[in-house]
């Protein structure tokens, strides 16, 4: 989707920068891309990019000095900015409906969790031991494993105890065990070394968990509260203050 105005700002910054060719694209995990073609720099943007006024300020410098001379540093910062922004007010208008999602509650029982799924999708499998993983440290994190899956010496499910949060959505933590229980399967059903860890059966399997789409929607919004180690304000009305915005986690 683009809004009016994308495709102007889109032109002026390729005329501003000469032998660049610019893309306007949703990326999903980054807001800027850049890579070298043979004879060109192929520079592709989210539309919440070519969206702010001071696009062609921020990149423009940047791609100018080739991210020297404190450019990188300060397409970062304003790339953070849009992102808070973004996610204030994704939040606001999907407020209702992130409070009105069912949590873990206190003392989650993981193994019992992961036995209910267990038995609606991997019945066929042996349950591999679930257990959490060491506690990371107490400050924000930049990056956060929720979940590890272990072949050797026997088959381990590791959980984040970061994910052992009152607030945390039930999809979203019955999802990282699917997730886990799917790299179980793989392991199990003698994936070749050239499947990829992500493979696209794996992808497939992932897929089938019955809360997928909503366990993302929850993970997207939720993210730099779990990185904070923080109540989300939806959660008991806490205060509303959304952490800076962080990369994004693997699993
Ligand atoms: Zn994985």
């Amino acid at each position: 989707m683009s809004l009016p105005g994308d495709r102007e700002r889109l032109s002026a910054l390729s005329r501003q920068l000469p032998g660049v060719e610019v893309r306007l694209r949703r990326l999903r995990r980054s807001l800027v891309s850049v890579r070298r073609a043979s004879d060109r720099l192929i520079l592709t943007l989210h539309p919440a990019v070519v969206y702010d006024p001071d696009c062609s300020v921020f990149i423009g410098a940047w791609i100018a000095h080739q991210g020297r001379h404190g450019t990188s540093q300060r397409l970062r910062a304003w790339l953070d900015d849009i992102r808070l922004r973004n996610r204030n007010a994704d939040m606001e208008m999907h407020r209702n409906h992130l409070r009105g999602m069912e949590t873990i509650g206190g003392d989650c029982d993981v193994q019992a969790r992961a036995s209910r799924i267990h038995a609606a999708a991997f019945a066929d499998l042996d349950l591999p031991v679930l257990r959490w993983s060491r506690r990371p440290p107490k400050r924000r994190l930049r990056h956060l494993r929720f979940g590890c899956y272990r072949r050797l010496p026997q088959p381990v499910i590791e959980i984040s105890p970061r994910l052992a949060r009152p607030w945390v959505a039930a999809c979203f933590f019955d999802h990282v065990l699917h997730h886990e229980l799917c790299h179980h399967r793989q392991h199990r059903s003698g994936a070749p070394r050239s499947e990829g860890i992500h493979s696209k059966r794996f992808r497939v399997w992932e897929r089938d968990f019955p809360g997928h789409d909503e366990a993302l929607f929850w993970e997207r919004m939720a993210l730099p509260w779990l990185l904070d180690d923080s109540e989300p304000p939806w959660y008991r009305d806490a205060p509303c203050t959304v952490p800076p915005a962080s990369s994004p986690p693997s699993s």
